[in-house]
């Protein structure tokens, strides 16, 4: 399959090229959580005053009004100019966290939030996991009780990513009675900032604290900020989860696919003193061509669900199918780098850090639904077949 770009969208990609090569920050994103999100911040500012936020959102919450397929042309000249990948701060925010706040929210919930994210003023975390709610969501018992026109929450939250640093958070909390499950959820915005939240930094193996637990005790939330309706908070968790699963992965996607050919070049440089393994019918070359193949494959999965979002669907469980695929193909691909490289991949370029990637990718199956239950989601909910 061959698919190239429409005059218009060829001026387009070239117009973004341009803009990126001239505004991407020439430093690199650092690799500490404080000093990240204030890097981080002041690239989306400069997206924002620059008019590229939010290519697909509509202008009147700050985006370009543009569509589905100019949104992926964005990510993909993105990953080329090798513009930083801010997966933690705003990527939740850009990623699902807005895009549910534009489907499932009110006006007043979109003209708040909406241009905050856009112009990096608002991080925001995920509270969905707990100790014994992760795989099964639907069996967490995080409690919020309506008093007046308040949500009083109380439980607790794990591995919550970014929750040090967040002002936001997408809340799942049970409000139904307690053996509900799917029925008696609702999905609330969190001000992080609440008296009551409690934020319990867990450090990473690098020191960093990339996740955290979270208690909430007696936090008062309005109700105006429930995200359609007390009790039909699963209905919206699976909104949040077709982005996160979905249109979410593309970024990270295009970041592959361009590591892949940088890896292929750096290949190439070696010839005529390749070792063996490296040249056509070694094993290492085996591996290569094989990559290479399952970049197409999976940019054929972004094409398919490009064209329905341009036709106006939502995402919907086919993200599993994306999030499966292209992070099996990251870890995939990052652990090649890491055999063809050796020491080499141990090493920090002006592109970013192989070894950090590869060590990231170990959690790509486990973030946002961990591979199994990725794949019980497909046969269940997909391909129909038996629970
Ligand atoms: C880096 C990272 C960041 C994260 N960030 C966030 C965040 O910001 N917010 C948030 O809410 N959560 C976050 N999570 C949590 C993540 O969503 C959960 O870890 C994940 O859903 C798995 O839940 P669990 O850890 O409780 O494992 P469990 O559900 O206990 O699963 C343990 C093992 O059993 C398998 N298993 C469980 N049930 C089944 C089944 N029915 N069929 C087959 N196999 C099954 C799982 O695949 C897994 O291998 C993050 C996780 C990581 C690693």
């Amino acid at each position: 399959m061959e698919c190239t770009d429409s005059p218009e969208f060829c001026q387009f990609r070239e117009e973004v090229r341009e803009w990126l090569q001239a505004n991407r920050p020439r430093e690199l994103r650092p690799h500490n959580s404080a000093a990240q999100i204030v890097y981080d911040r002041a690239w989306q500012k400069a997206q924002f005053d620059g008019g590229w936020a939010g290519v697909s959102w509509p202008a009147q919450y700050g985006g370009r009004g543009l569509s589905p397929s100019q949104q992926l042309i964005w990510c993909e000249e993105y990953a080329s100019a090798h513009c930083p990948m801010v997966h933690d701060s705003f990527w939740l925010a850009l990623n699902h966290a807005g895009p549910t706040v534009f489907v499932r929210g009110n006006e007043d919930q979109k003209s708040f939030h909406l241009p905050r994210i856009l112009k990096g003023e608002a991080a925001w975390c995920q509270g969905f996991s707990e100790p014994n709610a992760g795989s099964d969501l639907a069996s967490l018992r995080t409690r919020g009780v309506v008093d007046g026109d308040h949500l009083v929450v109380n439980g607790q939250k794990i591995w919550t990513t970014m929750a040090h640093l967040a002002d936001y958070q997408e809340l799942l909390v049970r409000t139904g009675p307690e053996l509900s499950r799917h029925k008696g959820l609702t999905w609330i915005i969190c001000d992080m900032h609440l008296p009551g939240v409690d934020v319990r930094p867990i450090t990473a193996l690098d020191g960093e604290p990339h996740t955290s637990e979270v208690f909430y005790e007696d936090v008062r939330i309005p109700l105006s900020n429930v995200v359609d309706q007390i009790d039909n908070g699963w209905s919206v968790a699976m909104t949040t989860l077709g982005f996160e699963r979905g249109p979410a992965s593309f970024g990270a996607f295009c970041e592959v696919a361009v590591a892949l050919e940088e890896l292929i070049d750096h290949v190439r440089g070696l010839e005529p003193n390749a070792p063996a393994a490296l040249r056509g019918g070694g094993a290492l070359a085996g591996r290569i061509a094989m990559a290479r193949a399952e970049v197409l494959a999976v940019r054929a999965l972004v094409y398919r669900m490009v064209s329905s979002a341009e036709r106006g669907a939502e995402p919907g469980p086919e993200g599993s199918l994306m999030r499966l695929a292209s992070s099996e193909l990251e870890q995939t691909v990052m652990r090649l780098a890491m055999d063809v490289l050796g020491p080499a991949g141990l090493s920090r370029t002006s592109a970013g850090s192989w070894s950090i990637g590869y060590f990231e990718a170990f959690a790509e199956t486990i973030a946002g639904g961990t591979a199994e239950i990725q794949r019980n989601i497909i046969g269940e909910r997909l391909l129909g077949l038996p629970r």
